[in-house]
């Protein structure tokens, strides 16, 4: 279930302001506060409003009927091709349960009651496949529901049940509701795109090029493949060589951390005995920091595009379950990340890629302002005679965001970084039933610790909190910041994500199950340049210095020994410890009650007080004397951005260096780093001839070249801005987004399909809101037809 609750980013008036699902109440809250927080304004929502015939703005009517004229001109045979039927809704007790994507009698009902077939049990199952299965438990429907999208594939239908014919011929196209495709629309996987796209187009180097020896140019000779360098081995470094290693380079791939066998043993000594291996650990070691992970597949690119599609096929030819194609909110889990990671490694050797465990990077070798290679260790002992020097052609930086050491030999060599905002904050834990409860009420007993029908709840919060509002914690501060609730992990644990053992971070994981009796999530609030600056941290590295000072405070807080500090909710929101017993953890390392409300400075301390009072409201339970804050959780995305050119993806300081994923900027999470390590490497791929396309072309824009802004269009008489609209970044591919008049609210119709062309998405809009993002953009958080979740845009400036 996804909440959202998020101040005006464009400073409407209150009047303005009103609830989007369900009033908010207006009951104090069960706790004292030292100093009492009043309700500061209403959070904005973006009303869904329906508006249908005169009520609907002249722009809207206008491109309805476009969609419409469109959507009917394009069905050239009803009778051939796909019907996509999206929206399909059945509820809970009509729906053999979550872990069910197949035909089923209640979703036949659904079907005959869109075609106007009169008996659903006739339709044959084998015509239809479900494309999307989500369950929707927002609190405005009367009824928890599972919401399909299904294909109809119309010759089938006809030829099982010729009956059909009729009401086929009657069928006619509604945006974002029934939709014509002349043929299925189906992706591939990354090995089979290359072959698909080695096939038809050749690959073979067409020029001959001078050899990286001369020092004149940095491409390789004709007779000989190219040498890349991926290092890091997480979701960005594997995807990366799987395109560069299928396209015929000669990929090596090195990992400072261990293979996910001896990594899962080096896992086992530090949850157990308290050993941490310094190089293979929660963060560092084949698959990434993602491997012990919740394994959660949503991503903030859109779900329905190729390139997320691409990731998704190719992880199920690693192994991962089919189910990840059609769930609404995939996750995988640990358990069966390490299975396919061992895969994604064999399927990599097939190609001849040699993979350096235990190596880790220390210096690139740079000659004539390009890098020629680097200089390795062996990352498991500590002598320097182990020095090597290795020679490529390119060297692919995929090493994530807790390569601090990377980053300072980086800014050695005078490669561009610049900080980036980021957030800092505490680790929330719940007990899962609390979760469940708030979130599904009586339907919480078909959860059945993940067994059951509908899927362990979980929840997303947000809280815009603006300086503009008397009643704001920011008042004294000319800063607005938002607060997040951040890769909640439901039926998870909390572990222990440190690299060095001076310092506490933390983090969440889960299996497959999701079956715990624990639920946590990062509470966090953004800080920029200005707060770094403010205790004395600047420069380049200024936000990683940030972070480790809190880690530091963290780890003398907990006393040592991976201790991690702890304080309740209600402690926290009232500023003291209780002398009565804790609620328990999930942490294995132990846990220490502790001031948390100390360990930040009070600006930090008081926005997250502010914003856990109103997830309280949005979650009512949410502050309890059973949730537990574990301190803390700093390295929610990268602090720096290593700038590089948008199309090749190259370095804009260092030729033959393509920083990529989380640890460069350009991720974050499991999905976008892959989506990344993928463009680039095609990117790379074409820089050696190797590739003659144009990937955009097959796979959408990638990722970052999508920025949507967000323009004031009129002024009111008020001063405020009347009318917004989106369009993205280059206005040939404007997104062709309504209006949002701000008069009385700010709202967009449903039904009127929204087609952010920046994201390869068209969903039919169910409900859109603004808010900020994990980089403190704002992103248009689009609830679509058939997701009902939240496709979010990855960046958006606010002008
Ligand atoms: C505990 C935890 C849970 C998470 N859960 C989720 C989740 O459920 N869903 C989600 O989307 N995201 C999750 N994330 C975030 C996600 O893991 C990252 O966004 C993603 O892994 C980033 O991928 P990457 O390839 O950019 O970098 P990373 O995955 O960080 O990989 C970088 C790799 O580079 C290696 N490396 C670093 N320096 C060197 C060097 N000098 N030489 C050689 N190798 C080097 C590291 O050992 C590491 O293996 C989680 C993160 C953690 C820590």
């Amino acid at each position: 279930m996804v909440v959202f609750s998020m101040s005006s980013l464009l400073q409407c008036p209150s009047k303005l302001l009103f609830p989007l699902h369900r009033p908010y109440s207006t009951t104090l809250l069960p706790y004292s506060t030292p100093r009492p927080i009043r309700p500061r304004c209403q959070p904005l929502r973006i009303l869904c409003a329906k508006r249908t015939g005169k009520q609907r703005y002249p722009s809207e009517k206008k491109k309805l009927k476009l969609r419409k004229k469109e959507a009917l001109s394009s069905v050239t045979n009803k009778f051939e091709g796909i019907w996509r039927l999206s929206k399909l809704s059945v509820l809970v007790q009509n729906d053999p349960g979550k872990d069910f994507l197949q035909i089923h009698i209640g979703l036949l009902q659904e079907i005959a009651k869109v075609i106007k077939f009169p008996v659903a049990s006739m339709l044959p199952e084998e015509a239809f496949s479900v494309v999307r299965k989500s369950f929707d438990a927002r609190k405005i429907l009367k009824e928890a529901k599972f919401v399909y999208t299904v294909d109809m594939d119309v010759s089938k239908l006809l030829s099982l049940e010729p009956r059909t014919w009729d009401f086929i011929n009657r069928l006619e196209p509604k945006v974002g509701l029934i939709e014509h495709m002349p043929s299925e629309k189906f992706s591939r996987d990354l090995t089979s795109l290359v072959h698909h796209i080695k096939d038809s187009n050749g690959t073979l180097p067409r020029e001959q090029e001078h050899d990286i020896d001369s020092g004149e140019s940095h491409k390789c000779s004709a007779a000989r493949r190219p040498r890349i360098a991926v290092v890091g081995s997480g979701p960005s470094g594997l995807f990366a060589s799987l395109v560069l290693a299928e396209f015929g380079a000669d990929v090596t791939l090195i990992e400072r951390g261990q293979a996910v066998e001896k990594r899962g043993r080096d896992i086992g000594a530090l949850v157990v005995r308290r050993i941490l291996e310094s190089e293979s650990n929660f963060c560092f070691g084949e698959g990434g920091a993602g491997t012990w992970s919740d394994g959660k597949l949503v991503t903030r690119i859109g779900r329905n595009s190729d390139c997320v599609l691409t990731i998704m096929n190719t992880l199920v030819q690693f192994g991962a379950p089919k189910s990840i194609l059609v769930n609404g909110k995939p996750h995988l889990g640990t358990d069966r990340l390490i299975p396919l990671l061992r895969n994604f490694r064999q399927h990599l050797q097939s190609l001849g890629v040699e993979i350096k465990f235990g190596t880790r990077v220390d210096d690139l070798l740079i000659q004539n302002g390009h890098v020629v290679g680097v200089e390795v260790s062996d990352s498991t002992t500590k002598l320097q005679s182990d020095c090597k020097k290795l020679g490529f052609d390119a060297v692919v930086l995929a090493v994530g965001h807790s390569a601090r050491d990377i980053y300072q030999m980086l800014l050695s060599h005078n490669v561009d970084l610049v900080p980036k905002d980021f957030a800092v904050g505490l680790r929330v834990e719940h007990p899962q039933e609390l979760i469940n409860n708030i979130q599904y009420s009586a339907l919480a007993n078909e959860i059945c610790r993940g067994r059951g029908k509908v899927p362990v709840a979980d929840y997303k919060v947000v809280h815009y909190v603006n300086d503009k509002d008397e009643n704001s914690p920011l008042k004294s501060e000319s800063t607005s910041r938002s607060c997040y609730s951040f890769c909640m992990c439901p039926g998870g644990q909390v572990v222990l994500t440190s690299t060095s053992p001076s310092e506490i971070c933390i983090n969440g994981m889960s299996f497959s199950r999701r079956a715990s009796r624990w639920a946590n999530a990062a509470l966090v609030v953004t800080v920029s340049t200005k707060d770094f600056d403010a205790l004395n941290f600047h420069g380049p590295l200024a936000g990683v210095e940030f972070q480790r000072e809190f880690e530091r405070r963290a780890a003398m807080m907990g006393g040592g020994n991976f201790v991690v500090p702890v304080q309740t909710v209600t402690d926290f929101m009232e500023n003291k410890i209780s002398v009565t017993s804790m609620p328990p953890s999930s942490y294995r390392l132990g846990v220490k009650a502790a001031s948390l409300h100390e360990l930040f400075p009070s600006y930090m301390t008081d926005a997250l007080r502010h914003s856990l009072s109103m997830f309280d409201k949005e979650l009512p339970g949410f502050i309890s004397k059973e949730a537990l804050l574990h301190g803390v959780e700093t390295r929610t995305s990268s602090p720096i951005q290593i700038p590089r050119d948008g199309d090749t993806y190259e370095s804009l300081s260092l030729r033959g260096l393509y920083p990529v994923g989380e640890g460069a900027g350009y991720a974050g999470g499991i999905v976008s780093a892959a989506v990344d390590g993928m463009y680039t490497g095609f990117s790379v791929a074409k820089q050696f001839n190797l590739f003659h396309g144009d990937i955009e072309s097959v796979l959408g824009k990638a990722q970052n070249a999508g920025v949507v802004k967000l323009y004031k269009t009129q002024e009111g008489d008020d001063g405020n801005s009347s009318a917004t609209s989106f369009i993205s970044k280059n206005s040939e591919t404007a997104v062709p987004i309504n209006l949002i008049d701000l008069e009385p609210v700010e709202r967009f119709s449903p039904g009127i399909l929204v087609k952010i062309s920046t994201l390869a998405m068209e969903e039919q809009i169910e409900d859109i809101t603004i808010g900020p993002n994990f980089m403190n953009n704002f992103e248009l958080y689009v609830y679509s037809s058939n997701l009902h979740l939240v496709i979010a845009h990855i960046h958006a400036n606010h002008e």
